[in-house]
């Protein structure tokens, strides 16, 4: 029987695939353009190539495309096939270099925030070796950067290489300070915890809200939600099982590497967790595992929810974003070490994420902000719209000790040992799993939580190299030119503490004295919405920032600020006008249709009893008419809305009247459906309900 070892990959042009194909000159030559970024050139380009089309062809492909993911937050591809006329009237099966190394798909449509100008619209997309390259259906998928011929990003792949590099570049200079030269690179490693729901293809297609924004507007609470924690690591449906089975199977094939899959809190929801890998690779392989997931989920009859919250009520859904540092040498940074040396190194790295997490709180909050995550993130659900770093009682007993520079007494598993000056032996954390923080340390990695189910893992994964870059920087800096390094490092671990330690919260994140305590007492940002946050992405100091480590251009940030902004507003416009849709063409027409109903009812039963006997009918008729008029009422009001959101001419004020007035009238309106869905009878109402949607899975 084949088992996963023999497939694993199959689809995927990998090192084995390398290694296999190209002559011994050009693997070796693609190698160091791949681990060391040295320059490739079009001989080797030529070559790889060519054995990539090969072994393709082999495989039934007959198109290539260059595989980018624009700011649109989905993966973009345009299809060329490999063929070229021979002069004898037929064809043969051509991919060079230059079609590897560059692409020029017209790329004009897709947003670039005022960044290209209409006479270079084209933009161009560069190979991305450090990806390897792919198979889909009969397309042969090339992962690449996109930028415009001014040399700016146009994607989310291009500023995540750039932080990667800056990271590494910081990085590398503490690793030196301690001493160690064998260390060629440092590179982030990211494993993604994917949530996302499973619902019934049939019951989908009939929701237009479904259909147009991916989410329900409407919806009254069901008998049953999620309170009895039925769901959470349940037994999963037959039908659920051999879909997860499918989704594997193809993912493993593509090389993703497809390890852990659960039922989630809410029914109907799931989750998908891979092995971690180098954040760049973790990326494309999340968009790809997103794609895949719905592809599969149609065969299945199924369709798969990735947005943030699909149903009011029950827990929307995130993406855990698993972060660490690790060496090519193969020792993770944030792993706590054996020897008091290789402690002061993990604290340092440990205290360059607190300073980076707190003085660029606003940065991880953009990083995530969505019209969808604005459901989760400040709407009472997890995580908390304020960021904050767990770290256990034992890592935060000992950092108050260094602060302090109190003695540290811990239980019997840990004890106290000086060696570089006075930090302190301890053994990984093992405390209770905070699960409501926005930020937690779990043992030797950080885990941010405040990722949408249907973000992209790059932005986030941006401003946190970026941030963490600039923290080794200072430190860099600093411990560079110090008389006594040990004493050096030591104060500086000390003062990143106590300047800092307000990023630091063990507790409950759900509670409202918390989110009190953060903003009053400790000075927290708290941005509860997209329009809120994404205007500080052009402060000073973030500006600086990313521009000194080379990670955006200061165009870039005004285009990203924009292009975020609009597509906040158009998502909810969006809805709005979804929702005046469905309230006018199918709710009230429901309720009036159920009233008419009752009222040849009740005529009938006048006709044979009399008054009395109608006062069911007639009770009923008077709440449902009410509604109805309600329903009128909201729909007009959120239309009135909707025009004057339109005219604002630039995003920030458009975004700002969507927030304070849009988002209100749209609750207006959802307010009576649902109320009226309580009172009609099931029979009239025009689609599936929160109780089949949820449920409808077997
Ligand atoms: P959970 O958080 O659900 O208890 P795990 O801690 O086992 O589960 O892992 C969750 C995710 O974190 C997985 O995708 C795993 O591969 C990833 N992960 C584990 N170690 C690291 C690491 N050092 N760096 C990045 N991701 C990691
Ligand atoms: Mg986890």
């Amino acid at each position: 029987m084949e088992t996963v070892a023999d497939f694993f990959g199959s689809q995927v042009f990998d090192d084995r695939v390398m290694k296999a194909t190209l002559s011994s000159e050009v693997y070796r030559s693609l190698r160091k353009t791949i681990d060391e970024g040295q320059a490739l050139d079009l001989r080797v380009a030529n070559a790889v190539a060519s054995a990539m089309k090969d072994w393709a062809v082999q495989r039934g492909a007959t198109h290539y495309t260059h595989w980018f993911q624009p700011l649109t937050g989905i993966t973009a591809e345009k299809h060329d096939s490999f063929i070229s006329p021979s002069p004898d009237g037929g064809v043969i099966m051509e991919f060079s270099g230059k079609e590897l190394i560059k692409g020029e798909p017209d790329a004009s449509s897709f947003p670039s925030g005022g960044l290209r100008a209409t006479f270079e619209a084209r933009g161009y997309t560069a190979w991305d070796p450090t990806s390897y390259a792919f198979l889909k259906g009969k397309t042969l998928c090339i992962p690449t950067a996109f930028c415009s011929y001014g040399g700016e990003a146009l994607d989310k792949k291009t500023p995540l290489l750039r932080s990667m590099e800056a990271l590494n570049k910081q990085a590398l200079r503490i690793i030196r300070l301690f001493g160690n030269t064998a260390v060629k690179c440092v590179k982030t490693s990211v494993g993604p915890e994917q949530e996302y729901f499973l619902i019934d293809g049939e019951m989908y297609r009939q929701r237009r809200d479904l259909v147009f924004t991916g989410r329900t507007l409407f919806g009254a609470k069901p008998p049953k939600g999620q309170e009895m924690d039925d769901h959470y690591f349940g037994v999963i449906k037959p039908r659920v099982e051999a879909y997860m089975e499918d989704l594997n199977q193809e993912l493993w094939k593509l090389g993703v590497l497809a390890k852990t899959e659960h039922n989630e809190v809410a029914p109907a929801q799931h989750e998908l967790a891979p092995i971690y890998t180098t954040t760049n690779i973790a990326t494309d392989h999340n968009q790809l595992t997103m794609e895949i997931m719905q592809k599969v989920a149609a065969r299945h009859g199924l369709v798969c929810l990735l947005h943030e919250k699909p149903f009011a009520g029950v827990n929307g859904s995130g993406k855990h974003n698993n972060w660490s540092l690790i060496t090519d040498t193969g020792v993770n940074l944030l792993s706590p070490g054996e020897t008091p040396y290789e402690n002061a190194q993990f604290l340092l790295f440990l205290c360059a994420v607190l300073k980076a997490v707190d003085d660029y709180q606003d940065l991880l909050r953009i990083s995530v902000a969505t019209a969808g995550n604005d459901h989760r993130l400040g709407a009472n659900e997890a995580p908390p719209a304020v960021v904050s770093v767990f770290l256990g009682d034992e890592l935060s007993a000992i950092l108050e000790a260094i602060e302090t520079g109190a003695p540290y007494n811990a239980a019997e598993k840990t004890q106290m040992k000086l060696g570089v000056n006075v930090l302190p032996k301890f053994t990984r954390d093992t405390t209770d799993r905070n699960r409501t923080s926005p930020f937690a340390f779990t043992g030797n990695k950080f885990e941010f939580r405040m990722l949408g189910s249907s973000n992209s893992i790059a932005c986030a994964n941006i401003m946190l190299n970026a941030a963490v870059a600039e923290s080794l920087k200072i430190y860099a800096d600093r411990l560079e030119g110090a008389e006594d390094f040990e004493t050096a490092l030591h104060e500086m671990i000390r003062k990143t503490i106590k300047d800092h330690k307000r990023i630091i919260f063990n507790g409950n994140g759900y509670d409202g004295a918390w989110i009190q305590e953060a903003t009053e007492k400790r000075g927290l940002l708290n941005y509860r919405t997209t329009a809120d946050c994404i205007p500080h992405l052009l402060d000073r100091k973030n500006v600086e920032m990313l521009t000194s480590h080379k990670v955006f251009s200061e165009a870039e940030l005004k285009s990203r600020c924009e292009i975020t902004l609009d597509n906040y507003c158009k998502a909810i416009v969006i809805e709005a006008n979804t929702m005046v849709e469905m309230a006018r063409c199918e709710i009230a027409p429901a309720v009036e249709s159920y009233i008419k109903e009752l009222a040849k009812t009740a005529a009938l039963k006048k006709s044979v009893s009399g008054e009395v006997s109608v006062t069911y009918e007639s009770a009923l008729m008077k709440k449902l008419s009410l509604l109805a008029g309600q329903i009128f009422h909201a729909a007009d009001e959120l239309e009135a809305a909707l025009r004057t959101a339109g005219q604002h001419r630039n995003v920030v004020e458009e975004s700002a009247e969507i927030r304070d007035t849009l988002l209100g009238k749209m609750d207006g309106l959802r307010a009576p459906c649902d109320e009226a869905e309580i009172w009609t009878a099931k029979a009239y109402w025009p689609f599936p309900t929160y109780g089949d949607l949820l449920f409808g899975v077997r």
